[in-house]
């Protein structure tokens, strides 16, 4: 078996008086595909945000390839990283967001090169041959000089899923990345989701797409009331599911 690259251990977190997430254990193997499933309010894009503490965990622990998330340890104690520490852990944890998030100003090629230079100090030559790599993997090589607004969403949400591999993570972490599009745009970002999943990609996809949840989840994890009610292999989960609460959710959408 591969090593664990994303542990989530006992993770609780609250909002002033709800409970978001309680008591949330979930491992991830180097190269697996994990897709979540739960209704809204669940906790999932909550989780996500916990693992490149974007949100702090109120109590628990999250390691991303053997190193603590947020935190370092010290004589069986926890002390929160500096920022910039923060930052550092997060450029290689790699994110990719329901409405894209690609800055506007910049284009498709300085989108994928800004975290390249500014965070790894790779040099702009190297980063621009790397990045005009990626674009042709996502099918976007024509697209480099062209502006966020003159692309569609799928080819938007394409930019962005190739902005994530730029830094080359250890881990993308996907929140909806295709419940903003139109139907027809589906596919696309689909597909160049399972073309990285072939290529072993380690990746968590938050995702209400059944059928690619089937096809590409080495793992699917239903989450209710900010806990993992049920995990397993799709087969198990998605077509034998144990748990009642699973059930009920799966006959409303599929
Ligand atoms: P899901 O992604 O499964 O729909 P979320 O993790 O987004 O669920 O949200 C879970 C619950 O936490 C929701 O009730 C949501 O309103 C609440 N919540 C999420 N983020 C915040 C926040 N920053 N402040 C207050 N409440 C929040
Ligand atoms: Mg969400």
């Amino acid at each position: 078996m591969s090593q664990v690259m994303v542990d989530v251990h006992g993770v609780h977190k609250s909002f002033g008086p709800l409970q978001v997430l309680r008591g949330v254990d979930l491992q991830v193997r180097a190269g697996e595909v994990t897709v979540i499933l739960g209704p809204s309010g669940s906790g999932k894009s909550t989780l996500l945000r916990t693992i490149n503490h974007l949100e702090k965990v109120d109590r628990g622990w999250i390691g991303v390839d053997g190193e603590l998330i947020g935190y370092r340890r010290s004589g069986g104690k926890l002390y929160e990283l500096k920022e910039k520490d923060v930052l550092a852990q997060r450029t290689r944890i790699g994110f990719v967001f329901q409405n894209f998030h690609l800055f506007p100003h910049l284009t498709v090629l300085d989108n994928l090169v800004e975290a390249p230079v500014s965070a790894l100090r790779r040099p702009r030559k190297e980063a621009e041959a790397a990045a005009r790599l990626l674009l042709t993997r996502v099918g976007l090589a024509d697209k480099a000089g062209a502006y966020p607004r003159q692309l569609s969403g799928g080819q938007q949400q394409r930019v962005a899923i190739a902005r994530a591999l730029a830094v080359e993570p250890k881990v993308l972490l996907f929140d909806e990345p295709t419940s903003a599009l139109d139907p027809e745009l589906v596919g696309e970002v689909l597909d160049v989701i399972k073309d990285l999943a072939r290529t072993g990609t380690t990746m968590i996809v938050v995702s209400h797409e059944i059928g690619f949840a089937r096809e590409v989840a080495d793992t699917v994890v239903f989450m209710d009331g900010g806990v993992v009610v049920e995990q397993g292999p799709p087969e198990a989960v998605l077509d034998a599911p144990r748990q009642e609460r699973t059930r009920a959710f799966l006959s409303k959408v599929l």
